[in-house]
């Protein structure tokens, strides 16, 4: 089965973080999350992103997912 997360339930995209800085307290890393929110949303979200994603939940991932089950019939073959 195929995990996509952040697409499957809840909307989720760099675009929706507000820069609040308060995830960047609580990383071990010490990364500067929401400057590299900016870089993803600058790369990965350009315009037509959310009429994308929309017609993947609602077209690519069903799809997606019944292919799956089809595989997993015929992995014992
Ligand atoms: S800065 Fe961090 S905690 Fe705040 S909205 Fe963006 S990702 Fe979420």
């Amino acid at each position: 089965m195929y995990d996509c997360r952040g697409v499957t339930n809840k909307k989720a995209s760099a675009g929706l973080c507000n820069q609040c800085g308060r995830c960047s307290t609580f990383c071990p890393q010490f990364l500067d999350i929401p400057k590299e929110l900016k870089v993803v949303k600058k790369e990965f979200e350009k315009p037509g992103f959310n009429h994308m994603m929309t017609f993947f939940k609602k077209v690519g991932l069903p799809f997606v997912t019944k292919v799956s089950k089809v595989i997993d019939l015929f992995k014992d073959f």
